[in-house]
């Protein structure tokens, strides 16, 4: 059974013990009532951000974000985020409100919240409190502006993403006024943050629903992936092909685990195919060079919405080879594994995989192929088999004894990295050595 969390319960009592009244709210509350144990626990409260401070001498208390009336109490080292009753007044530029301004009731405060699932408040004794419908909404599986849908996303445009979040991660429908306007007002979504959108497109990618999104608000997430609007009614003219390429991409992302890397490589992964359509003389439509292309356009869009390193660094790479043959052989593994790593051929597979998924049914019969795969890279990891340059028995200095100097060093370690692999000399430091001296007489 799921139950309030203790920490906020803790922060609820001393707050009330002091005069005060507080409710959980939000996310916590939906999830409750979801039936899903919440990770955090969020409280509204009439106490002043400086009264909730002086209630908790005895625990540590940050004061994360003070000016918008909310401190961070920190239970067992367990956040409790307090936030006092907020209104929110004019919004200029349709992300930050001109000025903070506190509530007088939990009413105000809970009618300031995006959608009627998030304007909820639960109180241990008193009960639930939902002004908008919330609970049916939540058991409708309807997403809901509080309010006026237009109003309410011009004030904050982040509210259109966060909308076709839950639509993804809840596996919900727009209610039509909040469709109708997330549409009108798609071009609002430029005025925010790189780092806001970044946030949630990443959760929205690796929600459960994210080929319904996809497939339903292609004109709203263009704004942040612009390939997608030239993606939906394109035909691929290509046996292999049941679905437009919007289709097939919303069928790819979904087909691969929720982990942003690779759901971002899946949605990337054809995104030049259009610029790089051709038809040859049968009718059939070809793509050359569509993987390249695609890597350095994924590049520049997680560039800009300031992906981090990592993801910048695997996932153009996943894009630009996601049509690499790999055989079934020990030979070709190893081969991919000096030229990926581990972790990247890994990640390869699994977008050949989902990519396979995308296709035609008639075409599942690959599936095994890419188990297959899996089983031959388990064998060459637990054999600890040579395919790199770190595992040659013979090193730099061994070269340098041998005569070898400069650039000539790095040149034979790949040669031998090479004749191992395809068993031409065994990963012996003698065998290496009169293998050098025959290559080099
Ligand atoms: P999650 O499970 O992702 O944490 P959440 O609903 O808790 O979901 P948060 O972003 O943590 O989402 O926000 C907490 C609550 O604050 C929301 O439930 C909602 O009531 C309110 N809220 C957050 N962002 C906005 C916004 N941009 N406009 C209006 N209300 C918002
Ligand atoms: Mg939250």
């Amino acid at each position: 059974m799921v139950t309030l969390p203790q920490d906020g319960l803790f922060v609820l009592h001393r707050l009330e013990s002091r005069g005060f009244e507080a409710y959980f709210v939000g996310g916590v509350v939906r999830d409750l009532l979801r039936g899903v144990q919440a990770h955090d626990s969020d409280l509204a409260t009439n106490a002043a951000p400086e009264d909730v401070i002086a209630a908790f001498p005895d625990v540590p208390v940050l004061e994360t974000g003070i000016r918008h009336g909310t401190v961070t109490v920190l239970v067992d080292h367990r956040p409790v985020e307090v936030t006092t009753y907020r209104t929110e007044t004019t919004y200029t530029d349709a992300r930050h409100p001109d000025e903070v301004r506190f509530a007088r009731n939990l009413e105000e405060d809970l009618s300031r919240r995006d959608f009627t699932i998030n304007a909820m408040a639960l109180h241990p004794s008193r009960g639930l409190v939902d002004l908008f419908g919330g609970k049916e909404d939540l058991e409708n599986g309807v997403i809901r502006c509080v309010g006026d849908a237009e109003t309410r996303f011009r004030e904050d445009a982040l509210r259109i993403l966060r909308a076709l979040r839950f639509a993804s991660v809840l596996s919900f429908s727009l209610e039509s006024n909040t469709a109708e306007a997330v549409r009108r007002l798609r071009g609002s979504i430029d005025k925010l943050s790189h780092e806001r959108v970044q946030s949630e497109c990443t959760s929205l990618l690796c929600g459960d629903n994210v080929r319904n999104v996809l497939l339903c608000y292609p004109d709203v997430l263009s704004q942040v992936f612009p390939f997608l609007s030239a993606m939906k009614g394109f035909q691929q003219h290509n046996e292999h092909h049941c679905y437009d390429l919007l289709g097939h991409t919303a069928c790819v992302t979904a087909a691969i685990a929720p982990v942003p890397r690779l759901r971002l490589a899946a949605l990337l992964h054809d995104c030049e195919k259009p610029s790089c359509f051709a038809l040859d003389e049968a009718g059939v439509g070809h793509f050359y060079g569509h993987a390249s292309k695609s890597a350095q356009t994924a590049e520049t869009i997680l560039r800009a919405l300031k992906y981090d390193n990592a993801t910048l660094a695997r996932v153009p790479l996943l894009v630009k080879w996601h049509d690499l043959p790999i055989e079934e052989s020990e030979r070709m593994i190893k081969r991919r594994l000096n030229q990926l790593g581990e972790a990247a051929l890994r990640d390869l597979i699994a977008l050949q995989r989902a990519d396979t998924l995308g296709l035609d049914p008639l075409y599942h019969d690959r599936l095994p192929h890419f188990d297959r795969l899996e089983a031959i890279l388990d064998e060459v990891l637990a054999k600890d088999a040579c395919f790199s340059l770190r595992k040659l028995a013979l090193d730099g200095n061994d070269l340098r004894d041998l005569g070898l100097r400069g650039r000539e060093i790095g040149q034979m370690q790949k040669r031998l990295v090479d004749a191992v692999i395809d068993e031409e000399v065994e990963n012996d430091r003698a065998a290496l050595a009169a293998f050098v001296k025959g290559l080099r007489d």
